[in-house]
């Protein structure tokens, strides 16, 4: 079994190229930030716990979303999925090295970071124009800055150390969604 994470700014198109994938490949799909705002919509202890931090646009702990992908970790493997893949994990270097962790101990080979490279301006049209109907109370000016921060300063740090393993693919994610899809596909086509 083997393991992708796609990754980028908030905005950079994850989600919508994600569920493009889970079409094509018979991979299991977690998007972290989907799966905590089902906790938050279920009222559980969990998503009251992380509601606030969401809407702010700071990051959640790396011990938080760590248990979210151990369950599903061991979901896949159970139910013999040829493939994960990640949506917004991992998202700082400590969750990276978890999941390297996590995977050898399940014997999953991580293949690659796919990352969707969008500049700053239009990363933020896209989340204002998204918020118009997206519901999701941290598609707002304030909060998207600080998204972009988060990013900046814990996520960006991530891309050496899979530089450095070879396993970093960066992709334009400007452009029409298929043509994208389409270059992304070429990388998992050769994993
Ligand atoms: P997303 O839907 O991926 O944009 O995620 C929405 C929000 O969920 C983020 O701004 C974070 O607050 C939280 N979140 C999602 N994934 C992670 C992660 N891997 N680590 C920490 N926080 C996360």
């Amino acid at each position: 079994m083997i393991a992708i994470a796609i990754s980028g700014a908030p905005g950079a198109g994850k989600g919508t190229q994600s569920n493009l994938l889970v079409e094509k490949y018979d991979f299991c799909y977690i998007s972290t930030g989907d799966a905590l705002r089902s906790e938050i919509a279920n009222e559980t202890e969990l998503g009251k716990s992380v509601k606030e931090i969401i809407d702010r646009g700071d990051l959640v702990s790396d011990e938080i979303v760590g248990k979210i992908i151990e369950n599903v970790v061991k979901k896949a493997k159970k139910d013999k999925k040829t493939g994960i893949l990640f949506d917004g994990y991992p998202r700082t270097l400590g969750q990276a090295k978890m999941l390297d962790n996590l995977l050898k101990k399940e014997d999953i080979e991580f293949k690659g970071l796919i990352m969707l490279e969008v500049e700053e301006q239009i990363l933020i049209d896209r989340i204002l124009k998204r918020a118009l109907d997206s519901g999701r109370s941290d598609d707002n000016e304030v909060s998207v800055k600080q998204r972009l921060q988060s990013y900046k300063d814990k996520t960006t740090p991530i891309f050496d150390y899979y530089k450095s393993q070879n396993k970093y693919y960066g992709i334009n994610g400007v452009g029409e969604i298929k043509d994208i899809f389409k270059l992304i596909s070429e990388v998992i086509d050769k994993f």
